[in-house]
């Protein structure tokens, strides 16, 4: 896997542009991004920050010294006539994401992240005469990328859906991007082979560019899987090339057979200095490393008594993990928290086809909700009822509570009293027992009327009554 990321910083990698995403096309530009003779690039700070930040996150090495190589080609949307990357000498190198697969867990092992510079966009539509011409808008180009190379360690489509999940999920960690694939700032590539079980060398590989969703990039590989499978077994090679994936046809086509690393004619930046990000600078970056989504999950499991899985989707963004844990701390019972969100949120989520994102109920609400029945205000069936009713009108808990006139559950007691006093007479040596001190048999009592009410009724008003009676 080739995973480009874009970095968030406010400037582009080599000048001062601006690099906000939507800006009417070639006014974030200035002679050095557009390539002009004589121009000289200037390296951002922050980009490099941001790049040794991600890598640290993803357990690489971070090499003191790296260097900028100028990768010459000609593309339309590439002024200069070369891209400048880094080469030989990455930023970083021998990271790994650790992925869950049946029965444990498996390191994927990532070769190197490096940093480089962006190309321009060419637009194919939305501006007059688009039919008969291409447009190139350089507001992209210079924005800084970090591109993050993976060993060939992962065996099926389902891992490498993982360890983009994973991957993605650790960057939005760090903050250093938004992985925006709908804006371009996550794109991957991914080079895929076969071989026969047991063989020792790699199959030829071919490439898949350009896939805009991890699910398509999962069904990409599934359909090249077969199609290679399908050339070889007729009896026909494999040839090295890219291919791009169409997601209405569910199949690839050969775009361009693959360049050789050579033709990019690599050569060390001559307008850069080698980059050093020496011990001290490399100790400050590390500093502002928050808690990763692997940690925090185990933590979190231990902490609220969740499950797994639920940990998984509950830490899957930064804000959530937030969001879900100052809740629960607020909350009177964090357990509790914890318990609707994988009782009762989770199953209408999954019922309505909803990301955890998309939830009309937000972890504010759940805390409120929860602090509801933990007070005995509400039962937990006027809970789900009225959870139910959020999901039907897209509203969050404390609204919906509000609508329905903040209902309470009835603490009408004569029912209740009626069975306190069944209780007491059909357990006669219990009851001597109370009296007699062992003021513990309480929970007896209460035990077997949430019993009888089948969990209904409120067990602190239950408390309540049966204390009346029996100190009577
Ligand atoms: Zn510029």
């Amino acid at each position: 896997m080739e995973v480009h990321v874009q970095l968030l910083t406010a400037s582009k990698i080599f000048c001062s542009c601006s690099t906000r995403f939507g800006d009417p096309p070639n006014t974030n530009v200035c002679p050095v991004c557009l390539g002009m003779p004589g121009a000289l690039p200037v390296l951002n700070r922050k980009a490099v920050e941001f790049g040794a930040l991600a890598a640290m996150a993803l357990n690489c090495r971070v090499n003191e010294t790296s260097i900028f190589a100028r990768k010459n080609y000609f593309y339309p949307d590439l002024p200069k006539g070369y891209q400048i990357s880094q080469y030989d000498k990455p930023l970083a190198e021998h990271g790994f994401i650790e992925i869950d697969i049946p029965g444990g867990k498996k390191r994927i092992g990532i070769t190197r992240l490096h940093l480089e510079e962006d190309a321009g966009k060419s637009l194919h539509e939305g501006f007059p005469n688009d039919a008969a011409k291409t447009a190139i808008d350089l507001n992209r180009t210079g924005v800084p990328l970090a591109e993050i190379v993976s060993e060939p360690d992962m065996r099926s489509p389902e891992e490498a859906y993982q360890y983009l999940t994973r991957l993605k999920e650790i960057i939005l960690y760090t903050g250093v991007s938004d992985c925006n694939m709908e804006e371009g700032s996550l794109r991957c590539d991914a080079n895929i082979s076969v071989r026969l079980r047991g063989a020792r060398e790699f199959g030829t590989k071919t490439e898949i560019k350009n896939v805009n969703s991890f699910r398509f990039i999962k069904q990409a590989l599934e359909y090249e899987i077969e199609r290679q499978i399908g050339v070889i077994e007729g009896g026909e090679k494999i040839t090295q090339e890219t291919r791009l994936y169409n997601a209405n046809e569910g199949r690839t086509y050969g775009m361009r057979s693959k360049e050789q690393a050579h033709d990019y004619r690599y050569f060390p930046e001559p307008d850069l200095l080698p980059l050093v990000v020496d011990e001290k600078w490399q100790a400050q970056i590390r500093a502002g490393l928050p808690e990763l989504p692997a940690a925090r999950r185990e933590r979190m499991v231990k902490e609220y008594s969740i499950t797994a899985a639920d940990a998984h989707t509950l830490t899957s963004t930064r804000v959530l993990a937030d969001q879900f844990e100052s809740a629960a701390r607020a909350a009177r019972n964090p357990k509790r928290v914890a318990n609707l969100v994988q009782s009762e949120l989770m199953g209408r989520l999954k019922a309505h086809a909803l990301e955890m994102e998309q939830s009309p109920i937000s972890m504010a609400g759940i805390a409120a909700s929860a602090n509801l029945v933990e007070s005995g205000a509400i039962s937990g069936k006027m809970l789900k009822d009225l959870y139910d009713l959020c999901f039907e009108r897209g509203k969050d808990f404390p609204v919906v509570y509000e609508e329905e006139g903040r209902p309470q559950q009835s603490r009408d007691t004569s029912a209740l009293e009626k069975l306190a006093d069944e209780l007491i007479a059909a357990n006669p040596k219990q009851v001597e027992q109370y009296r007699a001190g062992k003021k513990t048999m309480i929970s007896f009592f209460v035990g077997q009327i949430m019993k009888a009410s089948k969990g209904q009724a409120n067990p602190q008003l239950v408390s309540e009554v049966l204390t009346k009676k029996l100190e009577d």
